[in-house]
């Protein structure tokens, strides 16, 4: 496979078209950015990490049925995926109180909901990424009411399959980011990562965070938490 020219420059990540039609190679990057883009930084050895981390846990989500854009491993940090219009949402799971929703309902972070709460946010940088609900979505044409019920359904069985998996590896799923698309010929799947970037892991026992708020706060010790993530879902421990 041939990579041709790059359609898209992200954040995290660059996307290139190939020399085959319905197909494109994402590229990790060590790039990190947070509070929309204000802070910015490189996590030595993301990239590879990400891709590796994204490739495994998305590979696990398609062995339970669920469809996603995965198709190839290229390399350290290559992989080549269906190629999708995203739906502009970010859909965020949560299963323990952190981050945004800790903050804007005034929960303590840490407190475990007693049910799983789904939001979605509009995917505009220039505004942010406002939280909207499921009438915005309908009235701004964001997404079909058939396609939200899909992604909604989607994103509550991926919750199960990933922190009944996790789990024994060690790891709390507190919350994560999913993002999906839809390909030529009209199916939805899940898209963009899966990753410390785009999810919040805490040790099961000392609740160490393993992920993107160790760069976002300042916590030292980055690198590692990507490295030990990895290396527990390879079969460490
Ligand atoms: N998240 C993400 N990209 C975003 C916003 C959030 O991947 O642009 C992930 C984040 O890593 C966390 C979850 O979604 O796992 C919930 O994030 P939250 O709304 O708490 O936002 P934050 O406080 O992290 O900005």
């Amino acid at each position: 496979m041939e990579k041709r020219v790059q359609l898209y420059e992200g954040k995290a990540k660059k996307v290139y078209a190939t020399d085959e039609k319905g197909l494109y190679i994402v590229s990790y990057k060590d790039d990190a950015t947070a509070f929309n883009g204000l802070k910015k930084g490189t996590i030595t050895g993301k990239g590879a990490i990400n891709n590796r981390v994204s490739n495994h846990l998305m590979g696990l989500l398609e062995k339970e049925g669920l469809p996603t854009h995965l198709v190839e491993e290229l390399n350290d940090r290559e992989t080549v995926v269906k190629a999708v219009q995203i739906v502009p949402l970010e859909v965020i799971v949560r299963n323990i109180a952190a981050g945004s929703l800790a903050k804007r309902l005034g929960l303590e972070e840490g407190w475990k909901l007693p049910s799983t709460v789904l939001e979605f946010c509009y995917k505009r940088d220039d505004l942010g990424d406002p939280l909207v609900n499921d009438y915005h979505i309908r009235a701004l044409g964001l997404a079909s009411d058939e396609d939200l019920a899909q992604i909604s359904a989607y994103s509550l069985k991926i919750n199960a399959i990933l922190g009944s998996y996790l789990l024994p590896l060690g790891i709390e799923l507190v919350d994560f980011k999913l993002e999906f698309g839809k390909t030529q010929e009209g199916n939805l799947i899940l898209a963009d990562e899966i990753s410390p970037d785009t999810c919040r892991f805490w040790d099961t026992k000392t609740k160490e965070k393993l992920d993107k708020d160790r760069f976002r706060r300042d916590l030292g010790g980055v690198e590692d938490a990507y490295k030990e993530i990895l290396f527990r879902l390879m079969g460490g421990l």
